[in-house]
């Protein structure tokens, strides 16, 4: 099987939290690697991607954190 490497690392400047839905700066909490199985083409490839990990700003959220 083969293996691709696919990076995101441009960091977005506006994100949306899902849990409290309030606009706000990015802030950074951490990034990781997941990786995603590609069977739609003939041979089977293995993607890596970076997952952002983004910072709620709301003090009241309770999700605190969510990746994008
Ligand atoms: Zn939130």
């Amino acid at each position: 099987m083969k293996l691709k490497l696919v990076e995101f690392k441009r960091e977005p400047k506006k994100c949306i939290c899902p849990g409290c839905g309030l606009k706000q700066r990015f802030k950074s909490n951490g990034r990781y690697f997941k990786t995603i199985k590609d069977l739609s083409m003939d041979k089977p490839l293995k993607l890596k991607a970076e997952v952002l990990r983004a910072k709620c700003l709301n003090q009241a959220c309770s999700l605190k954190s969510f990746t994008r």
